[in-house]
């Protein structure tokens, strides 16, 4: 039996005619940049992986999209633009939620008002600064059949005197908790009295195991944008792992096909991500339409394949600019797992020892190297007389698995010797590299080969414990 408010939605929708465009077509059609907000002003032109989120926030039968983005694939606009739909054709009580007030200040003057004023069909509808009840601010502007607000998270007071049919909410990742509780789940809560309800939530994320979009992203069902191979025409989802390079000439960067593992250049990249799709991962779940994305897929001269290697060569050495790396270009949360300070500050609260003062008991220190495609994740460990194993310190190596220099810096990590509490210095003993897959292992006996009178093994993985030399 249907619900009272499934009813009155199919009410409400018998009552609105349908829409005769797709919202991709209609932003195409109405939506003009200006100079100065786009290196390309005039009409918009959606790239393809754009035109399914613009239709998904168009689409009535969808209440939330959730957008985990990274930079450079053209959001701003493409966000700006489905706002601006609503304003011309749905008139309604809308909220825009950003992070703080300087953003929503630069949002309204350097993006919606530019926007707003070169389309002809909107330029009529925010014209009215003075209306009559003299309620227009900055962040604020009536028009006929509803508002625009531009509120900050920061003041959730802000929120309480609104109820919005559509919520946007960009940078939640950015949004804190306040005294109030969270900003994200305050404006929700406002528009609960609206059954056609529309709520889009987008963000780079930040942290993996607090952020809410990432979260928002598990409950939809969970796209991913596949491209064609040139050469085997299987589909993938461009990742990073995928990227290769000559070794010292991250420039060179091309992608190699998971299927048939032939090296693609970035020429051919427009006419895969033209040919791509999107596909749900979890069709089962209806309403809640989720895109992710990484900058691989973008077709901006500064999301060249090359330019993004060169710029991770530079980063991925400090954990800070690794994480803007890993958050902004992959549009991936950081893991605390990858987190080499995180770690070691854990391991300093919990245990009074480690690299910099390896223990009086420790006899022998061993090293073990799990193989991931993207890096090599290295723990020490050091053994008492007892046998008993302290975990003396964690690093990860960023680096392709195929890559010369991955594995130099790896000799180098082997190599290093570390002040021992008795005095002196202490040096690796042993080290057993565990190959991550079948891919991975030629590479780990060519590394451990020649250095087994060093006692560096490769072994293969095995679940539980292993006994360690
Ligand atoms: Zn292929």
């Amino acid at each position: 039996m249907p619900t009272l408010d499934q009813i009155t939605k199919q009410a409400l929708r018998a009552l609105i005619p349908p829409p005769r465009l797709r919202l991709s077509e209609w932003i195409e059609r109405e939506i003009v940049l200006p100079d100065g907000v786009s290196a390309l002003p005039g009409p918009v032109r959606l790239w393809p992986f754009q035109r399914e989120i613009a239709d998904a926030i168009g689409d009535a039968e969808i209440e939330r999209v959730t957008l985990v983005k990274p930079v450079r694939v053209g959001f701003t606009t493409l966000l700006t633009s489905a706002l601006a739909s609503f304003v011309a054709n749905e008139p309604a009580p809308i909220l825009c939620l950003l992070p703080a007030e300087a953003d929503c200040r630069e949002y309204m003057v350097s993006d919606i008002e530019p926007i707003f004023g070169a389309s002809p069909a909107l330029a009529a509808a925010l014209s009215d600064e003075r209306d009559e009840s003299g309620r227009n601010t900055l962040l604020s502007r009536r028009f006929p059949g509803g508002s625009l607000k531009v509120v900050a998270a920061k003041a959730p007071r802000n929120l309480r005197r609104h109820n919005v049919r559509v919520l946007f909410m960009d940078e939640a990742d950015g949004m804190e908790s306040t005294a109030e509780g969270s900003p994200i789940l305050l404006a929700e809560r406002r528009t609960m009295s609206f059954p056609d309800r529309k709520i889009v939530l987008g963000s780079t994320p930040v942290h993996d195991e607090t952020s809410h979009v990432l979260r928002a992203y598990a409950q939809s069902d969970a796209r991913i944008y596949e491209v064609p191979c040139p050469d085997c025409e299987a589909m993938s989802e461009l990742l990073w792992p995928d990227i290769v390079w000559d070794a010292g000439a991250p420039e060179t960067a091309r992608w190699r096909c998971p299927h048939c593992a032939a090296e693609v250049s970035e020429r051919h990249k427009p006419d895969m991500v033209l040919a791509g799709h999107w596909r749900a991962t979890r069709p089962e779940v209806q309403g809640h339409a989720g895109f992710r994305m990484n900058a691989l897929i973008s077709l901006h001269t500064n999301a060249a394949w090359g330019k993004l290697a060169v710029e991770f060569v530079q980063a991925k050495d400090d954990p800070t600019t690794l994480q803007t790396f890993v958050n902004t270009i992959l549009g991936q949360g950081w893991r605390s797992a990858g987190d080499e300070l995180a770690e070691d500050e854990l391991m300093a609260r919990a245990e009074p020892f480690g690299l910099a003062a390896v223990p009086a008991e420790v006899l022998a220190v061993t090293v073990g190297v799990d193989v991931q495609h993207d890096r090599l994740e290295v723990t020490y460990l050091g053994w008492t007389e007892g046998g008993t194993a302290l975990v003396l310190g964690h690093r990860v190596i960023w680096g392709q698995y195929n890559a010369e220099e991955t594995w130099v810096e790896l000799d180098g990590l082997i190599g290093a010797r570390f002040p021992h509490a008795l005095g002196g210095k202490i040096g690796v003993d042993a080290c057993a590299i565990v190959a991550g897959d079948g891919v991975s292992m030629h590479h780990v006996t060519a590394f451990a080969t020649p250095r087994t009178r060093r006692k560096v093994l490769a072994i293969k993985g095995a679940p539980g414990n292993r006994p360690m030399i």
